[in-house]
């Protein structure tokens, strides 16, 4: 029985549109730049950004949008991207992000699964939609996230009803009520990339994301403030863009988009220009932007702090950052499952390493922030030590951590409530986490286990290297070992004595790879990481029979 105490503290159900809400009163000058999809720097500040979501959510009523209706966006990190953010999830509509990157089948799955009613789409994406249109009998129009003036007759020949953001926000007042509803309403809706399987979907809740949102902003993960310009590359249709676009209004960063230029001149430009002093990527496009740095013997004097996560991240790109342009790179873990789940941090004793220590503990995934529960189990689910070596199976648990996927049936978690993240990690005496591979990645070579990120992250040392994939394919003898894949830097051709040396200096004998292939590009998923997909499909037989399935 609960006793009720007099004197307690207020109780608040918090809805996220607070956050904006804060951000327009107290930091109403703070602003969100973006690159434009129409083309040209777009600003606004906090202040003018809320009454436009106020007119977004007038809208939503308007189009006869209900509580609790999953609504698409499908678009890049923009002014109006956010807006809807703020303005669906605000409404107790759902902010379901697409991310336009995906197969035509895997899009149609996830729109027809969600039951989206309206998707908010960036013109860049009509065709990736129209594709399947035929396809999605539950999608009732589309809101085109652009002006009059970019509208195209195309557009309006679409066999569903066709709006233009612009012109819906114009009709609509500057003052709206916002419903007051439980915490633990949801708010949002990403699924993950379905790398086996189908799809699956996220939801978040107001109090998800508000705690996940209040916790990473701490000094050792994201250590916002108001003084920070911090530009978002991550997209927000990725893993819910890490939760940065939750966490910087709410401290009255200044927020800075790139919107569809992701290539290295473009990010190196906006952050000069804008000057940044933190960011986020996925290790793939950072790779970008250290090419353009490198070819144009440029610095990036503003930017700090560099976060990176989505998959590892090389030692040497944390030592090429700190030693040539004196940015730290913040290596960190998430999963759509949990948004952010660990990043390293600066521990006192890291002081007193050398850099090479130092360098070997940052490139781990790190530590958990409060709230964020994490333990490594063998195969009987048996508790591993905390010391560097064991690695067993990643679990996580709490009020961050997904219960369920959207319309399962079955709990996701264990019986003490533990999901499994489908990771292998090690955590060492001081707590930093080092994921070793993902569970099906892993090289099963004899009776003894490589990991592939391991041979990856030496390979890519060898400075004529651009990006390199460990697989284990199918050996006669060992049942499996490693093949490794490279794209070579452009004007170089490295042999492949050389890049075997490079691992060596790092990797006993029997880890080597057995073969070394070059291809020309890379195959990505969806959220910019190696697809090993494909090259399995394409590689398996290759250490066999030599064969190549096209
Ligand atoms: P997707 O399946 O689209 O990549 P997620 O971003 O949710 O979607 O993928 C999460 C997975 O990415 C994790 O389970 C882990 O395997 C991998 N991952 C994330 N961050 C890292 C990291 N820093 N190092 C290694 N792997 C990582």
């Amino acid at each position: 029985m609960t006793t009720v105490v007099p004197g307690l503290m207020q109780k608040k159900q918090f809805n996220i549109i607070n956050i904006l809400q804060h951000a327009s009163i107290w930091h109403g000058n703070s602003e969100v730049v973006t690159n434009s999809v129409e083309g040209g720097i777009h600003r606004i500040n906090y202040f003018d950004l809320y009454d436009r979501t106020c007119q977004l959510s007038n809208a939503l009523s308007t189009l006869g949008i209900n509580p609790g209706d999953r609504i698409g966006t499908m678009a890049w990190n923009t002014w109006r991207h956010l807006e809807c953010w703020y303005g669906l999830s605000g409404f107790g509509a759902i902010c379901h992000t697409l991310n336009p990157r995906l197969f035509p089948d895997q899009i149609e799955y996830i729109v027809n699964h969600a039951e989206n009613r309206f998707i908010f789409i960036d013109t860049t994406f009509i065709p990736v939609i129209e594709n399947v249109l035929d396809k999605l009998p539950k999608l009732e129009g589309l809101i085109v996230m652009t002006d009059q003036e970019h509208m195209t007759d195309d557009m309006q020949k679409l066999t569903i009803p066709v709006y233009c953001y612009e012109e819906l926000l114009e009709a609509e007042s500057k003052s709206f009520d916002w419903p007051v509803f439980s915490e633990d309403t949801a708010s949002s809706l990403c699924y993950t990339s379905g790398t086996t399987g189908n799809p699956k979907g996220v939801l978040y809740s107001h109090a998800s994301n508000l705690n996940h949102a209040m916790v990473i902003s701490h000094v050792d993960l994201f250590g916002l403030s108001a003084s920070d310009s911090f530009l978002q590359i991550v997209p927000m249709c990725h893993a819910n863009g890490w939760g940065l676009p939750h966490n910087v209004p709410m401290v009255g960063g200044k927020l800075v988009l790139p919107g569809p230029f992701m290539d290295g001149k473009s990010l190196f430009e906006l952050m000069t220009a804008e000057k940044c002093n933190k960011t986020c990527a996925v290790p793939t496009v950072m790779t970008f932007l250290q090419d353009y740095l490198d070819s144009e013997n440029l610095q990036i004097p503003y930017m700090s702090d560099i976060y990176i996560g989505g998959s590892a991240v090389p030692q040497s790109m944390i030592e090429e950052f700190e030693t040539k342009y004196d940015a730290a790179v913040k290596h960190g873990w998430g999963m759509t499952e949990l948004v952010v789940g660990t990043f390293n941090c600066n521990l006192p004793f890291m002081k007193e390493l050398s850099f090479e220590q130092r360098m070997k503990l940052l490139s781990k995934q790190g530590r958990p922030a409060f709230g964020m529960e994490i333990k490594i189990v063998d195969d009987d689910g048996k508790s591993l030590p905390h010391d560097g070596v064991a690695f067993g199976k990643l679990m996580a648990r709490g009020p961050r951590v997904i219960e369920r996927y959207y319309k399962a049936d079955k709990s996701a978690l264990d019986s003490n409530g533990w999901f499994d993240t489908g990771d292998v990690s090690t955590i060492d005496e001081n707590g930093f986490m080092q994921i070793t591979d993902r569970a099906k990645d892993i090289i099963k070579s004899g009776g003894e286990w490589i990991s592939s990120v391991d041979i990856e992250n030496s390979a890519v040392r060898h400075p004529e290297v651009q990006i390199a994939a460990c697989l284990g394919v199918k050996h006669a003898k060992w049942e499996e070992r490693p093949l490794l894949i490279v794209v070579k830097k452009e004007g170089f051709n490295p042999t492949k004595k050389s890049i075997v040396d490079v691992i060596a200096q790092e990797h006993a004998k029997w880890q080597l790879p057995d073969e070394i292939v070059f291809i020309d590009e890379m195959p990505l998923t969806a959220t910019g990481k190696i697809d090993k997909k494909p090259l399995r499909i394409k590689f398996n037989n290759f250490l066999i029979k030599g064969e190549i399935n096209e």
